[in-house]
C-alpha cells in the first residue's frame, strides 16, 4: 500500500505551490496528488481534469448518491469531493497520494483512516497572510476579513495535525514538507521552535 497524506492549511497560506513544488522533486516519482469534484466556476488558468473535475451541482449530487466520493464539502459556498475509487487505486498500486483539501475533509480521512498523515501548513502571522490574500488580488475586501476569521477556526482546529509547518520562508517550509512526505522526518530543532513560535502566536 502507498501512503496517504491530506495537507490543508488556511486559504492564502502559500499550499497548493509548496505541493507543486514538492512533486517536482526527483523522490516524488511514486507520488500523486489527488484531483477532485468541484462545483466552483472555473478560473482563468485552470483546465478541466487538470486542476479539478468541474461539474454541476446535479452532477455532484449524483455522485454523493452514488458512494463515489471518500469525504465530501462546501467550502466558501462551493462542493467539493474526493473520487474515492481513485484514491483506493493509487494505493493499492503502491502510489503515494496527497490530498489538497480543506480541514473538514481532512478531518473525514483522517477518520476513515487512521493511517492518514496529516499535515496543516500555517502563515507566520495574520498581518502576513492579510498581505498575501491581498496581493493574490482574488478576493474583495470583504472576503478577505472572512478568510481571515476563518483562518482562525482552521489553524485552532489543524494544531492537532500530525505535522505543521510554518511558511515563513518558503524554501525552508518546502524543505520541511519533503523531509515528512519523502522521509516521514519532523522537523528540526531550529524549524519545530520557529513553527511553535508562529503557532502560539496565532493562537493567541
Ligand atoms: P479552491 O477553490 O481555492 O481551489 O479551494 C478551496 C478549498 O477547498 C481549499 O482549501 C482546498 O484545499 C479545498 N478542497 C479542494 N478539493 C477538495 C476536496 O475534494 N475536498 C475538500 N474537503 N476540500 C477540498
Amino acid at each position: 500500500m502507498g501512503k496517504l497524506f491530506v495537507i490543508s492549511a488556511p486559504s492564502g497560506t502559500g499550499k497548493t505551490s509548496l505541493i507543486h513544488a514538492t512533486l517536482e522533486d526527483k523522490n516524488a516519482e511514486k507520488t500523486k496528488l489527488g484531483i477532485s469534484c468541484t462545483t466552483r466556476e472555473k478560473r482563468a488558468q485552470e483546465k478541466n481534469d487538470e486542476s479539478y473535475f468541474f461539474v454541476s451541482k446535479e452532477e455532484f449530487d449524483e455522485k454523493i448518491k452514488n458512494n463515489e466520493f471518500l469525504e465530501y464539502a462546501e467550502v466558501f459556498g462551493n462542493f467539493y469531493g474526493t473520487p474515492k475509487e481513485w484514491v483506493l487505486n493509487s494505493l493499492s498500486n503502491k502510489e503515494n497520494v496527497i490530498l489538497e483539501l480543506d480541514i473538514q475533509g481532512a478531518l473525514q480521512v483522517k477518520e476513515a483512516f487512521p493511517e492518514t498523515k496529516t499535515v496543516f501548513i500555517i502563515p507566520p502571522s495574520y498581518n502576513d497572510l492579510s498581505s498575501r490574500l491581498e496581493k493574490r488580488s482574488q478576493d474583495t475586501e470583504e472576503e478577505i476579513k472572512k478568510r481571515l476569521m476563518e483562518a482562525k477556526r482552521e489553524i485552532f482546529i489543524g494544531q492537532k495535525f500530525d505535522q505543521i509547518i510554518v511558511n515563513d520562508d518558503f524554501e525552508k517550509a518546502l524543505h520541511d514538507l519533503k523531509q515528512f512526505i519523502f522521509s516521514g522526518d519532523t522537523l528540526s530543532p531550529e524549524r519545530k521552535g520557529i513553527t511553535d513560535d508562529s503557532l502560539n502566536l496565532l493562537l493567541d
